[in-house]
């Protein structure tokens, strides 16, 4: 996608700060963090919300879960994270690019806001 932000960070165009990549995977910190530990976990390939994902989709969005847990290893936090993804405008979702939140290093509160 020409103009997303998230596809010009997969690419380089944009820098970021790299804590995770693979072949299908790239994971960076949230130029806004709202944890002290603040990841944001995308595909590649451009997607642009959970609801939008297709069937074929499935191994994709399962490596991405998967990419969370080596991170909150990487990064020291495997006993208590919690991975978000806001699907569309209601649900806060402003990157048209699918993307999980890994956050972590306070006490999450429940339920969200
Ligand atoms: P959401 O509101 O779920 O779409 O989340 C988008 C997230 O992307 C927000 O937490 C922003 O702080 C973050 N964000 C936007 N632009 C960048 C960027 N260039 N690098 C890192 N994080 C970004
Ligand atoms: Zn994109």
């Amino acid at each position: 996608m020409a103009d997303c932000i998230f596809c010009k960070i997969a690419s380089g165009e944009i820098n970021s700060k790299v804590v995770y990549e693979d072949e299908d995977t790239l994971a960076f910190l949230d130029l806004n963090p709202q944890a002290p530990t603040h990841v944001l976990i995308i595909p590649r390939r451009h997607i642009d919300r959970l609801s939008t994902a297709a069937d074929s989709d499935a191994e994709l969005l399962g490596k991405l879960q998967l990419a969370a847990v080596k991170i909150a290893k990487r990064l020291n936090v495997e006993s208590g994270f919690r991975l978000v993804t806001n699907n569309g405008k209601a649900a806060g979702q402003a990157v048209d690019h699918i993307h999980y939140h890994l956050l972590a290093g306070r006490k999450m509160l429940w339920p969200p806001g």
